[in-house]
Formats: C-alpha cells, structure tokens, sequence
C-alpha cells in the first residue's frame, strides 16, 4: 500500500490551500448575506482550473482524476464553513466528468469552455416534488423529434438554478423516454436553462446560501440530438457514475468541515476557563474532541480511499460494484459525524456557539444537506445492503 500523494498532487493541495486561505476564507460568511459566491472568487478558481477540473483540456479543463479532485474539495472545505464554494465546485467537477466520458464533441465545445472560465454553470438535474430517491417514479419526458428531442416536466430541489439560469449554463438532466420499461427507459442529456420554455423557482434553504437551490418547469423545449449523454434509456445507469464522484467528494466535505470545527474548537477550549481551568482539561471535554476526532480522520480515509477505487475502476482495475460499495460506506456516516462534532464545538462555545456570529453554527448547517444531497444517507445503507446481500434482496424488488 502507497498512501502518498504525487507531487504534482501535493503541489495543487499547497497552491488551493494558499488560494483558498487568502482569498475564500475572508469573505466566506458574507455568502450568507449576499446569497452568492463573488466572481472574483469563481474567476480566481478557473485561473487555477478547478472548475469543471474533470473536463478534458481538449474542451478547457485539466483532466483531474477523483483522487486529485478530492484533494481541492477538502481544501475548499476548510475555508468555507458557508459550504457554498465546495458545493459550487463539486457538482461541477461530478457532472463534468459525466459529460466528459460520456458527452458528444459537439456538447462539451459548447459547455466546457465557458463552465471552466466560470462564465456558466454545471448542475444536475434528476429530483421532482414525487422522484427524489426513487427515480424510477420520474415524470419528466424527452420524446425524440425529427430534429432532436422535445423535453416536458419540472425538477425540483436543484442547486445551480439561479447560476445557470441567469449566467448561463444548465443541467445534467434525466427523464423518462420509454416510461413502460421504467428505470431502463431513462434517458441523460444536457438542458440549457436560458432557453424559451424554462421558467425558475427558488426554495430558502437552511444553508450554503451561496449557491441557489431551486427548481424550473420545462414546457416544449426543444433541444438538438447532440445534448444526448451517452445513449437513450441508459440514463439511469450513467446517472449513478455522476452521483457516486459527488458522494465521494461530499464525505471529504463532510470530513474537512468536521475537522476545520475541531480546530476552531481546540483553540477555544485551550484558553476558555471555567471553575478556574482551561475547559480543554476536562476530560468530559478532551475525550469527545479525540472521538470526533478520530472517526472525521477514518472519514477522510474513506473518502480517499472509494475516490482511489473510483480511479482504479476507470482504469479497468476494480469492479463497478466496488466502487458503489465503497462510495457508499464512506458517505452513509459523513453528515451525522460531521454534524455531531460540530455541534460539540458549538456547545463547548457556549452561548457564542448559538449567535450568528460564530461560524460553526454556519458550517452545522451546511453540512446537514449532504443528509440528503447527492443521495440520502438511508439511500447509502440500501446500497451497501445490496452489495452484501445480493440485488435479489432490495426489498422492494
Ligand atoms: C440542499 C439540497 C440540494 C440538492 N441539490 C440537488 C441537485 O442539484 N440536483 C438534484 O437532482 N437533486 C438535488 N437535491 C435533492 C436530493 O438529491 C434529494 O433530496 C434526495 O435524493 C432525497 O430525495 P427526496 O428529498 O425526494 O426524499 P425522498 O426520496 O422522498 O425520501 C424521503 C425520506 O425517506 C427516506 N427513504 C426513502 N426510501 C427509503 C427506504 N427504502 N428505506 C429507508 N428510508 C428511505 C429518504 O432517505 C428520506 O430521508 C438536493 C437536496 C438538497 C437538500
């Protein structure tokens, strides 16, 4: 086992790091106010190609693989406790490297281009107000024309909407084209969201205000033959390559989130004094720090290690079931984990950790989606359930 990085990942690490700390870091918590990450941040990001980084440089990405883009996540992660900048930069490099594997010329010269300089946007699309982890119970259609297809439905929950729908850009989205064959009648392809037909709603969401969550109606949009990703009603199976690079990015999250709390925590508890004592030699205080601790540094070893998978799997070099597992495992515990030591670092702040002001509070909330996000934690125990047990024991099958 090599548990080294190259030093060509090392010096991305150093040079996000730095980048990150001088420039996300300070203005962070005023996303929750504004409600968007500053261009000069999304512009300072493409600089460093971590757009879109799965993108191959034929189309203006850099061709990261999992392990590199993982990296840059738990970089992201310890300077934005709003989660917005991570968020942002995941679903992007996850829909990336599903329109960059599986994508045609004609789509990624269109869309790459401007997602990597940061002028538009990359979702996903898949959830509806009746088909969030069920996707089978999708009602959105794509009907093939002479021209390309004609797309009808609405999606709901989506992060990105106010991004690409002003800015530019648009979603990875599926729908149903052959409904009486159900999840082997769903088909990918790219919606652009500045187009006739497109109308936006927006939620108000508990956090990573930065970045909008929302959802559109789509009424008889037409969209060329060349949006298609991969091939028709092979959707939903290319759909889960997309969501297992976003989970795994999602527990580093988690990971480095929980880890950048502790650390804030440990500065506390070393000069808060309590009955004449620094809190931090109150063992009811030190033993929880090593337990959050050591599980967030297991997490972050998961995470690396189902990217590592993720990669080897690209490669040819591991099973695709290996990968769903590992991805899997490492995200079924990442948000609770995360949420629980971040909420003792707000408690051991004691009632600062309840005001506005202190950026824990910010970061429990971030973290709380990656509950749902990307696909719920109840969703992460079927799958490794399924992996153990065999398909044939799903039980709803
Ligand atoms: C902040 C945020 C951003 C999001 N961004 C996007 C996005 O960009 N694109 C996108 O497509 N979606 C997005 N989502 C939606 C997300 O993918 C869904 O919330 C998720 O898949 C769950 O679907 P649902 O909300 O419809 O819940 P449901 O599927 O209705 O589930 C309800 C609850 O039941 C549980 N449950 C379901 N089945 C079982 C079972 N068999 N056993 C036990 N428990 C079960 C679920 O885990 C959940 O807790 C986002 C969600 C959030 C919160």
């Amino acid at each position: 086992m090599d548990y080294t990085f190259t030093e060509e990942q090392e010096m991305i690490r150093q040079s996000v790091r730095e980048f990150a700390e001088r420039k996300i870091a300070p203005i962070a918590l005023k996303m929750e106010e504004t409600k968007e990450i500053p261009m000069d941040i999304v512009k300072g990001m493409a600089e460093l190609g971590i757009i879109a980084p799965t993108a191959s440089p034929d189309y203006g990405g850099v061709g990261f693989d999992a392990v590199t883009c993982t990296i840059v996540a738990e970089e992201l992660a310890r300077a934005d406790p709003t989660g917005s900048i991570p968020v942002f930069y995941l679903i992007q490099a996850s829909w990336g490297h599903v329109l960059n594997k599986y994508g045609t010329h004609e789509c990624k010269s269109e869309v790459f281009p401007r997602v990597t300089k940061g002028d538009w946007f990359l979702g996903i699309a898949t959830t509806e107000s009746d088909a969030g982890s069920d996707l089978g119970s999708t009602r959105t259609r794509i009907t093939p024309t002479e021209k390309g297809y004609v797309v009808n439905g609405e999606k709901m929950y989506i992060s990105g909407v106010r991004e690409a729908y002003n800015r530019g850009g648009g979603h990875v989205t599926i729908a149903k084209q052959t409904p009486e064959l159900g999840t082997r009648g769903m088909t990918l392809f790219y919606l652009p969201l500045q187009v006739k037909g497109i109308t936006p709603t927006y939620v108000d969401d508990l956090g990573r205000e930065g970045i909008s969550t929302g959802g559109f109606t789509i009424d008889n949009v037409e969209i060329p033959k060349h949006y298609l990703i991969g091939e028709e009603n092979k959707g939903f199976y290319i759909v889960h390559e997309g969501y297992e690079f976003a989970r795994g990015l999602i527990s580093v999250i988690c990971a480095s989130a929980g880890l950048k709390s502790l650390e804030n925590g440990m500065n506390y508890i070393k000069q808060r004094k309590c009955f004449g004592t620094p809190i931090g030699k109150f063992e009811g205080i030190q033993f929880k720090l090593a337990e959050h601790y050591t599980k967030l540094s297991m997490l972050k070893d998961m995470a690396y290690k189902a990217m590592h998978t993720f990669d080897l799997e690209q490669k040819g070099k591991a099973k695709r079931f290996e990968v769903s597992k590992a991805i899997a495992m490492a995200k079924l515990f990442a948000q609770e984990w995360a949420c629980a030591a971040i909420d003792d670092v707000m408690q051991w702040q004691g009632a600062f950790g309840y005001t506005k002001e202190c950026p824990d509070q910010c970061a429990w909330r971030a973290v709380r989606s990656f509950g749902w996000a990307e696909g719920s934690k109840e969703v992460m125990r079927i799958i490794v359930g399924r992996e153990l047990l065999g398909r044939e024991f799903i039980p709803y099958r």
